[in-house]
C-alpha cells in the first residue's frame, strides 16, 4: 500500500519544535515516498497557566511568560515560513508541500484567526490543547497539567466539550486535530474508560461530520481504531493522517501499520494521492 500524505507536521517555525527542520523533513518525505506533506505550524492565541511544578520547557522552546506566570508560545513568523516552504518546493519539485497552521482554540479568537488566515494557507488544522484553569478564573491549563485538577475521566470529558465548542463555531478549519490528545497524558497504569467516553465521543464526531470537516488520525499514540469506526458510523466523510512530527525522524510514524487498519475501518485513498482519504 502507498503511504498517505502526512498532513500534520511541525518545523522549527513552530515554537516548540526545537528539532524541527523543514528541508530535512521534505527530504525524508521523498525518501519515504510520501505524496505530500503539510506543515501545520502552531498558532496560539492564549497564554497557559504554569503547571504545578512550574515551567520546564526544553532549551530552544520559544515563548514569553507574563506577569502572572502564564506562558504564550511565540508567534508564527509567517513571511519567513512561507519563504522557506517556497525554497523547499524548488528543491523537491516531485513532492507536494502544503503550507498550513494548527490553530489552538480558534473559536475563542475569531478576529485574530480571520487576520491570520488572510495570508492563505493550504491546510488549516483546528485543535485544543488546554482546559479552563480551575484555580485561576479566565486562565487555561495545558491538558497534561489539567490532570492535577480533575479526575482523569473528567479531563477527557472536558476536552471533548471544548472540541464540540470549537466544531460548533464558524472557525474556518478543515481538519480536527488529535481528538484523543488528553490520552497522551493519561495516568500510567490505568485503563482508558472507553465505556465512559463512547457516547460523548460519538456526539463529538457527529457534530464534526455535520460540519463537513475531516477527522485526523493522529499517529502520535496512535488513534484508537474504534474512533475511526465511530467516525464512519457518524457519517464522517474524510480522514487525514497526521504524525504530529516535531522532527524529521517522526515523519509518517506508524503510517505503514495504521493505514491498512483505517482502510479496514471503511476509508480509502482518493484518486489524487495527495488528497484526504474518503469513505470506502
Ligand atoms: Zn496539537
Ligand atoms: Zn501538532
Amino acid at each position: 500500500m502507498n503511504l498517505p500524505s502526512d498532513d500534520h507536521v511541525h518545523s522549527r517555525f513552530s515554537w516548540d519544535a526545537v528539532e524541527g527542520d523543514l528541508e530535512g523533513t521534505c527530504r525524508r518525505a521523498v525518501d519515504l515516498g510520501l505524496p505530500a506533506v503539510s506543515f501545520t505550524e502552531h498558532v496560539d492565541f492564549e497564554a497557559w497557566s504554569a503547571p504545578p511544578g512550574g515551567w520546564a520547557w526544553p532549551p530552544g522552546v520559544r515563548g514569553t511568560v507574563d506577569g502572572h506566570g502564564r506562558f504564550l508560545g511565540a508567534a508564527l513568523e509567517v513571511e519567513a515560513y512561507v519563504a522557506e516552504v517556497q525554497r523547499c518546493r524548488d528543491l523537491f519539485p516531485g513532492l507536494r508541500i502544503r503550507t498550513g497552521v494548527e490553530l489552538d482554540a480558534g473559536h475563542r479568537h475569531p478576529r485574530e484567526v480571520a487576520e491570520l488566515l488572510r495570508t492563505g494557507f493550504d491546510r488549516v488544522v483546528g485543535s485544543i490543547h488546554a482546559l479552563p484553569d480551575l484555580d485561576d478564573a479566565g486562565g487555561y491549563l495545558e491538558v497534561d497539567a489539567a490532570y492535577a485538577q480533575r479526575a482523569a475521566s473528567d479531563v477527557v470529558l472536558g476536552y471533548l466539550a471544548e472540541v464540540r465548542d470549537l466544531v460548533a463555531s464558524g472557525t474556518p478549519f478543515e481538519v480536527l486535530g488529535h481528538v484523543d490528545y488528553p490520552l497522551r497524558h493519561w495516568p500510567a497504569g490505568r485503563e482508558v474508560s472507553w465505556e465512559v467516553f463512547e457516547e460523548p465521543l460519538r456526539e463529538t464526531l457527529s457534530a464534526l461530520a455535520a460540519s463537513g470537516r475531516a477527522l485526523e488520525v493522529n499517529t502520535s499514540l496512535p488513534l484508537d481504531l474504534r474512533v475511526v469506526r465511530w467516525w464512519r458510523e457518524a457519517g464522517g466523510g474524510a480522514v487525514a493522517f497526521g504524525s504530529d512530527a516535531h522532527s524529521p525522524g517522526e515523519l509518517a510514524r506508524s503510517f505503514r501499520a495504521v493505514a491498512p487498519l483505517v482502510e479496514a475501518a471503511g476509508f480509502r485513498p482518493a484518486d489524487d494521492p495527495t488528497a484526504l482519504w474518503g469513505r470506502g
